[in-house]
């Protein structure tokens, strides 16, 4: 299979052999015919997957030739650093065509821009913020735009861009081709995409996990009441020095951190409660090391920007699957390693059946090491021991699903916790 296969002209095709790429990706593959033939996409895919030339190259195609006046292709996305990637996208894949590509985000001076936008352009790449300013000014005219992209819609949303993208459709023309690209399925993405997309080709790509491969991934079983312990554990005897924990409520970040710093991690939490100094001084002290646990809510990491992390624990699952490719995304960015470990609760076995569907495979269950259990804190017993018999952990998590109404085995006392657990099916 090759670009030119897709139907793509030898000028897009050959900027992309330029690039080095030799085959399109799984996105690629099917975007790329259906943004041609004019349909709406609306595709499950994060970056890594090769999401931006899916929609870049097909979209410099149906421009055809250069025109360069108001834009007829409109890119929105949440942040400038993917504005600013997305157009240089769009200025590589198009460098034998002629197109034109602007891009505009707020935050810096705009006066470069509106200069440029008097110059005219094929492609707008832009922020909603800084995009719809200049509409509103009469500086930008939007009325030639055949085709808008909607880029990581999810973060939009979550980034409060809502009312904006409401503002800037109703300036386009009605007549027009959209795309959406979302990691994530929320309600409010479905909302959006049912509202905005007219009879879309659903694109999920298998391969948007591809990041997630290069992860080691694996999972804990454990009694919810020893998920602390367990932790500290790892965090300690590991010699973790970063790690970014994923609670599911506030006041469990906060309950968390409060038992980490007790166990002698230094700790920090970062959630929508915290004043937005509390928040900026947490994630400073975690960038420089001067913190090892960052316990964060979903929503509070979302926004944060932090890559390449060693670890990512998901001390409780997430209830939406895809959040889960979500958070181990942070973690091996750039081809660097990282692990992203789950501690799985016997209540959380349904999430997890969730994810590996969603994963289509299963997720490698890891031995319990002999973690400490402290006693009651304020008693200053001495600590109690679960000795995990790492032999009668090890083939726990392919009975636990290969075989239904088959319990682990348990081998007396010190495996205790393990036989807690329901009994299982097998992912379908
Ligand atoms: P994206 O998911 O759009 O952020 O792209 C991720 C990375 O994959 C970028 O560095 C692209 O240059 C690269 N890429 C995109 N398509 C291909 C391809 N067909 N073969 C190899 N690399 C690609």
């Amino acid at each position: 299979m090759s670009f030119t296969n897709l139907g793509l002209k030898p000028e897009l095709a050959r900027a992309v052999a330029e690039k080095g790429y030799a085959t399109p990706t799984p996105i690629q593959r099917e975007a790329i015919p259906a943004v041609l033939a004019g349909r709406d996409v609306l595709a499950g895919a994060q970056t890594g997957t090769g999401k931006t030339a899916a929609f870049v190259l097909p979209i410099l195609q149906n421009l055809a030739s250069q025109q360069a006046g108001a834009p007829r292709a409109l890119v929105l996305t949440p942040t400038r650093e993917l504005a600013a990637q997305v157009a240089e996208s769009c200025r590589d894949y198009g460098r034998h065509t002629g197109l034109r590509t602007i891009v505009i985000f707020g935050g810096v001076s705009e006066k470069p821009q509106i200069e440029a936008l008097r110059s005219g352009c094929d492609l707008l790449v832009a922020t909603p913020g800084r995009l719809l300013d200049l509409a509103q000014r009469q500086l930008l005219d939007l009325r030639q735009v055949r085709c808008c992209v909607l880029d990581e819609a999810d973060r939009m949303l979550d980034m409060g861009f809502i009312n904006d993208i409401r503002q800037i459709l109703k300036l386009l023309p009605r007549e027009r081709q959209n795309l959406m690209f979302s990691a994530t399925y929320s309600e409010d993405i479905r909302e959006l995409a049912g509202r905005l997309l007219r009879n879309p080709v659903a694109i999920e790509v298998a391969a948007r996990n591809a990041a997630a491969e290069r992860i080691e991934q694996h999972v804990y079983r454990v009694p919810k009441e020893h998920k602390r312990h367990l932790l500290a554990h790892l965090i300690v005897s590991g010699n973790w020095h970063q790690v970014l924990v994923f609670t599911r409520t506030k006041h469990g970040a906060n309950r968390l951190t409060e038992q980490l710093v007790g166990s002698g991690v230094r700790a920090a939490a970062i959630h929508g409660n915290k004043s937005q100094g509390a928040r900026v001084r947490a994630l400073a002290d975690f960038k420089e090391n001067r913190i090892t646990a960052l316990v964060a809510t979903e929503v509070a990491a979302r926004g944060l920007d932090i890559k390449e992390l060693p670890h990512v624990v998901n001390y409780e699952l997430p209830n939406v699957p895809e959040y889960y490719v979500h958070r181990i995304g942070r973690t091996a960015r750039a081809g660097g390693s990282g692990s992203a470990v789950s501690l799985v609760s016997p209540d959380e076995a349904p999430l997890l059946r969730d994810i590996e569907k969603l994963l289509r495979r299963s997720l490698p269950v890891a031995a319990l090491p002999a973690y400490p259990v402290a006693a009651a804190p304020a008693a200053g017993a001495p600590l109690a021991r679960v000795a995990a018999v790492a032999g009668a952990h090890r083939h726990e998590g392919r009975r636990w699903q290969a075989g239904p109404g088959r319990r682990p085995p348990s081998r007396g006392r010190a495996a205790a916790p393990s036989a807690s657990f329901p009994r299982a099916r097998r992912p379908v």
